[in-house]
């Protein structure tokens, strides 16, 4: 039995799994999950060692699929605006001189949009293009059934010509405007400028820690600064998925992340949105629909792309 040890790098969470490679069907182990932190590199390390201890048999390959611009001939994570830590790491080399371990390393929305497609809502189409919508947005694009090898950096379109700071250093980019990042600041901005919500009595005062959820969760109880952020960061996701489906016309957007969890509020504004803005003959096609695999769609994505099957 051959082993595979996968790796979901993003700018909130690390998760790792250790997977079985049988017949060339996959299956999971064990699964671990991490915050990121301010050492990142130390947790991705601690990960594997963990599953390593759990490992019967051999390990053929390390996948790695990460959060920024990566170099797959070389292993190297060249730019990464949400993990700057990670910037410019050769995971290649880190595995091989510290495990002797081969390893390929993915971009995150790539990985996510190729396990979607091999076992996810993905399968039912031929042509989508995938979101990921966390503490940044990440896209993959699947053409003819296969991965478009392409950075796909969805999140940093621009959306608004005179938006907020990005941290890849353009400015008004769709993240800055439509990420999970996106909807906290404003809110957070929004009471510190005097808005009533609920939202300010979260963690005894301290509604700096307040997350995605704690916002969703007020909007559902009718607050109007919670509803708003999260409506108008669904416009502008609206707005990426217009630009998007009139370039590739795909049978599909598939959305996955935390905020999709404020489907009727979020999404149902992007996709209004959406309709408002794109060529009708393509959106009136399109199938907006939420990842089946969630959080392990990047762990699966990049197994079956470490295992070639
Ligand atoms: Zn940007």
């Amino acid at each position: 039995m051959k082993n595979v040890i996968t790796l979901d790098i993003g700018g909130t969470n690390i998760r790792a799994a250790l997977w079985s490679l049988q017949d060339n069907k996959m299956s999971i182990i064990k699964k671990t999950k991490e915050p990121t932190g301010p050492s990142p590199l130390e947790i991705i390390k601690n990960s594997i060692s963990h599953l390593l201890e759990d490992c019967k048999g051999e390990i053929s390959i390390v996948g790695i699929s990460v959060a920024g611009i990566v170099d797959t001939q070389e292993g190297i994570l060249l730019t990464s605006p949400n993990i700057p830590k990670l910037q410019g790491v050769n995971f290649r080399k880190v595995l091989r001189d510290d495990y002797g371990l081969q390893c390929i390393i993915e971009n995150d929305g790539n990985a996510a949009a190729y396990g979607e497609k091999i076992l996810g809502v993905g399968r039912e189409f031929e042509n989508f293009v995938m979101f990921t919508l966390g503490t940044g947005i990440g896209g993959g694009i699947i053409i003819n059934g296969n991965l478009l090898s392409v950075t796909a950096e969805i999140g940093h379109i621009s959306i608004n010509s005179e938006g907020a700071q990005c941290p890849c250093g353009n400015i008004g980019c769709l993240e800055t405007t439509a990420s999970a990042t996106a909807v906290i600041s404003r809110a957070i901005a929004e009471i510190e400028r005097g808005a009533d919500s609920i939202l300010k009595a979260t963690y005894n005062g301290n509604f700096y820690k307040m997350n995605a959820e704690d916002i969703y969760r007020a909007a559902l109880e009718g607050d109007t600064l919670s509803r708003t952020v999260l409506k108008d960061a669904g416009r502008n996701l609206g707005i990426g998925i217009a630009n998007v489906v009139n370039i590739f016309s795909p049978q599909a957007v598939i959305l996955t992340g935390g905020l999709i969890g404020a489907w009727n509020i979020y999404v149902e504004a992007a996709i209004k949105e959406a309709s408002r803005r794109a060529l009708k003959e393509l959106i009136n096609r399109v199938k907006i629909v939420p990842s089946q695999l969630k959080d392990d769609a990047g762990l699966t994505g990049i197994a079956y792309i470490a295992a070639k099957i």
